[in-house]
């Protein structure tokens, strides 16, 4: 499986309810390498740009106050197949319908304020990692662990 970036922003739920600490635990527990972090509140047009697919929904309005509502994290992770390894690892958009064990499933109950943000294919990644970071805020590193979390297939 080839390596691959994704990326991840920790919803303002999260930061307010002092869960980012378990849940780059749990990323990083997985062995995902965290590539590039940083914290900031995302505004009406960056929130916009990032949810261009869904501005014309009905629930926009609302999922645009919440996402700007308080600072998030955001974070590229890599790995092998890293995209849905950690899509996998939400589990599903709505809270209460996501398994235990995953992240929403562990955490949250709504189908709205779900915690986490993780790019859905390969092309979001690299156009959200793109709408997040400069290239100069990612870094590129050796990781003594890498043969021992990445060997195999
Ligand atoms: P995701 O890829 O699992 O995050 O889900 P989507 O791309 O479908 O939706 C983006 C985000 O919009 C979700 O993570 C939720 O925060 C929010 N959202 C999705 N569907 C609904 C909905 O029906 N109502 C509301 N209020 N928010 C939603
Ligand atoms: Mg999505």
């Amino acid at each position: 499986m080839s390596l691959q970036q994704t990326l991840i922003l920790l919803k303002p739920d999260a930061v307010q309810r002092r869960l980012c600490g378990k849940i780059l635990g749990r990323l990083e527990d997985r062995g995902l390498k965290i590539v590039a972090l940083k914290m900031l509140k995302v505004t009406k047009e960056l929130a916009a740009q990032h949810y261009a697919e869904h501005v014309k929904k009905p629930f926009y309005p609302q999922l645009e106050e919440f996402i700007t509502s308080g600072p998030v994290v955001s974070l590229i992770v890599e790995g092998p197949g890293a995209v849905q390894v950690v899509r996998d690892m939400m589990g599903k958009t709505n809270c209460r319908e996501s398994a235990p064990g995953t992240i929403r499933g562990d955490y949250g109950l709504s189908r709205q304020v779900n915690l986490i943000h993780g790019s859905d294919s390969p092309e979001s990644a690299q156009k959200e990692i793109a709408i997040y970071f400069r290239p100069e805020e990612i870094l590129s590193y050796d990781s003594t662990l890498a043969e021992w979390v990445c060997a195999g297939d």
